[in-house]
């Protein structure tokens, strides 16, 4: 049986780990927060309060945590997983990070023998739930080819990005994308209401039009056209903003980075960060559209 060690049991990491547990896996948690650990004992796993008793033996370690410092630290600090993995551990961290730091983690991993992938997910906490989270992997085709198995479980959809941070690099690209086009939807509508277009009139036209993308057609920012958006719900995450922010960040470090020209991305992540410094950090990101028409009359 693989015997798997999950590092980070928050939000993400408990409910990912219980759907590897459900498929046979053995699981060891770890987890800073007792409360965290706790929950996942609750769940039928055993977690232990320290590092080195889940990684010690494991044939895969998995590692959900929240930014690139800490996932360095976990894996290269001292103590950490590299100091007590076994020979040829397969190492899968699918916490969301910059690029840079899971390139020289993964780095460090290979010169130490063992196979790893950086591996973020899309999805959110129901799709972890649900265990149908979208994998995007960065790593070797042999890194990859041993890790598929073990995402399957918690999988909608897995694809071999790349080399090393290529998952990384494609959850960047494509959250700013989806940043970008929901800023555009929503400026459009609020273009559209000051021309006197009604809301669903034009979201029938732009649907059926070029403008339509995801944002509009699946997560449309007003309440009424699509159901099952967040505008139909009071703007409950979803996806929080805040959550938009980190990931804009991230983009824009590697907009910095590479010296690449991408203004759009840039000043998506200005106005993320001006919703959250307004207190709309835990609204869900598509609100950004009353961000926007509430703020009019500033320079934005
Ligand atoms: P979270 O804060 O709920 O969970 C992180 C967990 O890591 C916490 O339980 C914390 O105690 C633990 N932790 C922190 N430092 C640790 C350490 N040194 N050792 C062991 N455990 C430690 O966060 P989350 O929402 O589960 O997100 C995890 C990652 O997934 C982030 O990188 C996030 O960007 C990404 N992500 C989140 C979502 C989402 O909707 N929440 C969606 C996609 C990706």
């Amino acid at each position: 049986m693989t015997t798997i060690a999950f590092v980070g049991l928050g939000n993400m990491g408990l409910p990912m780990a219980k759907n590897l547990l459900a498929a046979g896996f053995s699981v060891t948690g770890f987890d800073l927060s007792a409360e965290a650990r706790a929950a996942f004992t609750e769940a039928g796993g055993r977690a232990t309060d320290m590092l080195a008793d889940a990684v010690v033996g494991a044939d895969a370690v998995i590692t959900m945590l929240p930014n690139g410092a800490i996932v360095r630290d976990v894996y290269q600090g001292e103590g950490g997983v590299f100091a007590h993995m076994k020979d040829g551990a397969l190492l899968i961290d699918s916490s969301t990070i910059d690029v840079e730091t899971s390139r020289t983690v993964a780095a460090a991993a290979e010169a130490q023998g063992a196979a790893m992938v950086d591996a973020p997910v899309s999805g959110g906490v129901s799709g972890a739930a649900a265990g149908t989270l979208a994998f995007m992997v960065g790593g070797t085709a042999e890194a990859y080819a041993r890790a598929e198995p073990v995402l399957a479980p918690m999988a909608g959809k897995i694809v071999h990005a790349g080399a090393a941070g290529g998952g990384q690099a494609a959850k960047a690209c494509n959250n700013m994308l989806l940043a970008i086009s929901m800023i555009g939807v929503s400026e459009a509508f609020n273009l559209g209401r000051s021309l006197g277009l009604d809301d669903q009139t034009f979201f029938d036209i732009a649907a059926n039009a070029s403008g339509q993308c995801w944002s509009l057609t699946s997560y449309c920012p007003v309440p009424g056209p699509v159901p099952s958006a967040p505008s139909n719900n009071g703007y409950k995450p979803g996806f929080a903003a805040a959550l938009m922010l980190k990931d804009l960040r991230l983009a824009a470090s590697a907009i910095q980075d590479t010296g690449t020209n991408a203004p759009l991305g840039t000043h998506a992540a200005q106005l993320y960060q001006s919703m959250v410094d307004a207190g709309l950090g835990d609204t869900d990101f598509s609100g950004i559209i009353n961000f926007l028409a509430e703020k009019a009359d500033d320079a934005l």
